[in-house]
């Protein structure tokens, strides 16, 4: 059923029931990740957000599938249980303010933005951030900014952050994003090579400014391109 068919009461339903397959995944995965259930808020944030806003006309029919979706130049929405893990293992609070790396099509960033108090988001792709933007200001997001950019030098002026998330896979982290992190902040993060499965790692930084790792679950990923090699 394309998008123009569906009133806002189908599209809720959509939602309601791929949020069941995230939870049920979600469930699935808990031995591997160490979560067995999403919490409240992000469960609310997957509900609301109308991942159909997202996606172009030509792919609507699938904007509530759990999969992958093509955007353009080359690049994907982000899987919608992906999605709601990246966001549930950055544990974020209400006061928080986070870096995205990879808008792309700015759904990630809207479901960081229902949660936190500021998103900043660096896209490479000036084309996708601008639509990125035009798409997140008439769905009323006003503590987001978007900004073209190599993501891997992270957003100096804006640091440090509570958490940090990087939706494209890096061969590996970015020390300025590691830098750019508080103390008690947490960096959600695909590492690997880029034709491969990469590792879903998790880099909290203690109250000392020591770096803990945790591998949580192979994904795949595009590539993570800096410009500066
Ligand atoms: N989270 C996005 C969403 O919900 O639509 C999907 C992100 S897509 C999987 C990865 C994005 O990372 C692409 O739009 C790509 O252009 C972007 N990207 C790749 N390398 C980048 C870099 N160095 N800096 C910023 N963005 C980058």
């Amino acid at each position: 059923m394309s998008d123009r068919w569906m009133s806002d009461d189908q599209h809720q339903q959509a939602r309601q029931r791929l949020l069941e397959r995230v939870v049920t995944e979600t469930r699935e995965t808990g031995r591997s990740t160490g979560l067995d259930e999403l919490s409240g808020r992000v469960m609310q944030a997957m509900a609301t957000v109308p991942r159909h806003r997202f996606v172009p006309p030509e792919q609507c029919e699938w904007a509530y599938a759990d999969r992958p979706l093509p955007i353009g130049r080359g690049q994907t929405i982000s899987q919608p249980f992906i999605v709601a893990l990246m966001t549930e293992l950055l544990a974020l609070g209400p006061e928080d303010v986070v870096l995205e790396i990879g808008t792309g099509s700015g759904y990630q960033t809207a479901v960081l933005a229902s949660l936190a108090r500021q998103v900043y988001s660096l896209e490479r792709i000036p084309e996708l951030a601008d639509a990125a933007t035009q798409r997140l200001q008439e769905l009323g997001f006003a503590n987001v900014a978007v900004r073209a950019g190599d993501g891997c030098l992270g957003w100096e002026e804006q640091a440090p952050f509570d958490g940090i998330m990087v939706t494209a896979a890096a061969a590996t982290v970015p020390e300025a994003l590691v830098r750019q992190l508080k103390p008690g902040g947490r960096l959600v993060i695909p590492v690997g090579p880029p034709q491969w499965t990469q590792d879903l790692q998790v880099l909290d930084k203690d109250e000392q400014g020591r770096v803990h790792v945790r591998s949580v679950l192979p994904v795949v990923f595009v590539p993570l391109i800096s410009n500066f090699g």
